[in-house]
């Protein structure tokens, strides 16, 4: 449908009102959601191949949103890292896990996604710090997942926060590996702690041989610059057996465990469940 105002000409979408404002809306209700304390944290595991021992969990953030019910992070972090929102629902996140790791009876490390918003703003580093401080977390057991999205925004700062975390003793994880358009670049100006190949690459090894070529490429490409490789998107047997024949150290999806609650809310065994 075509619309005319004034002197400009406006393709009409019916529905297109109701997308953009149902957006604006959403991108309000995010800015309170971290006060109304409607954000929650989901943990899955991430397991050692050879010894199939846990290693630790990644964080991922849910929003129990009042009258839509629970949104996915797909969905609204996007709209947080446009209208800025990112900044302190990802202070949150990082705080909240750190708060629930440190309460673990294990000493499992934890992994938080930092958002390439994240990464190029000038606190980065100093925050983090704080929030280990503040909740007692050993530098150590944290482990900050990143995309080289930021890497290429703003290059010289991404690396600068980079670097002053990993000397805070934080271990840094390049999540997403393959999906993007740098990423040998970029492996080549970090020393990375460790590789996950992007969940689509296992996703589609069962029928398609090039998606299991790139996996045996990357994990050559770990194994000669000495950094270990975590596959995610592990769903079947025969995705896991692929990997422990192909060498890979570290795996995590569907078929090892999917996101659930704290693992401190859970009882390890029936003896400690509480009456
Ligand atoms: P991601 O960092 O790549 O996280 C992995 C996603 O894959 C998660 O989706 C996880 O639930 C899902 N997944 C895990 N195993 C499997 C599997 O075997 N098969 C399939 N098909 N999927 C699997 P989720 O939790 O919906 O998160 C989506 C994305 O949202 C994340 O992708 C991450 O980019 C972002 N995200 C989640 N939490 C946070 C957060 O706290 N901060 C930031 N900045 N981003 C977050
Ligand atoms: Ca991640
Ligand atoms: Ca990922
Ligand atoms: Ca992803």
């Amino acid at each position: 449908a075509k619309a005319q105002i004034g002197e400009r000409i406006c393709y009409y979408e019916p529905g297109m009102d109701e997308i953009a404002r149902a957006r604006r809306q959403l991108a309000n209700d995010l800015r309170l959601a971290v006060e109304r304390d409607e954000l929650v944290l989901l943990y899955q595991p991430q397991c050692q191949l050879r010894s199939g021992q846990l290693s630790g969990y990644e964080a991922l953030v849910r929003w129990h949103h009042p009258l839509h019910g629970l949104v996915s992070p797909a969905e609204f972090i996007p709209i947080a890292e446009e209208s800025g929102a990112i900044l302190q629902i990802g202070e949150w996140v990082l705080a909240q896990a750190c708060r629930e790791a440190a309460t673990w009876h294990s000493h499992h490390r934890v992994a938080v996604n930092v958002s390439p918003v994240q990464l190029v703003q000038q606190d980065l580093a100093p925050m983090v710090g704080r929030v280990l401080t503040e909740t007692g977390l050993s530098a150590s057991r944290l482990e900050l997942e990143i995309t080289e999205s930021a890497i290429i925004t703003d290059k010289v700062r991404a690396l600068n926060n980079l670097r002053q975390l990993k000397e805070l003793g934080v271990a840094i994880a390049m999540d997403d590996f393959g999906t993007g358009y740098s990423s040998l670049d970029t492996l080549h100006s970090f020393p990375f702690d460790k590789i996950k190949i992007d969940k689509s690459f296992l996703l589609e090894s069962d029928q398609n041989e090039q998606a299991r070529a790139i996996i045996r490429a990357v994990l050559a490409l770990g194994s000669s610059l000495r950094i270990p490789v975590l596959a995610e998107g592990v769903e079947t047997a025969s995705q896991f057996e692929l990997l422990i024949s192909e060498g890979c150290e570290e795996a995590q999806g569907y078929f090892l465990g999917r996101p659930d609650r704290a693992p401190s809310l859970k009882s390890e065994s029936p003896d400690t469940v509480p009456e």
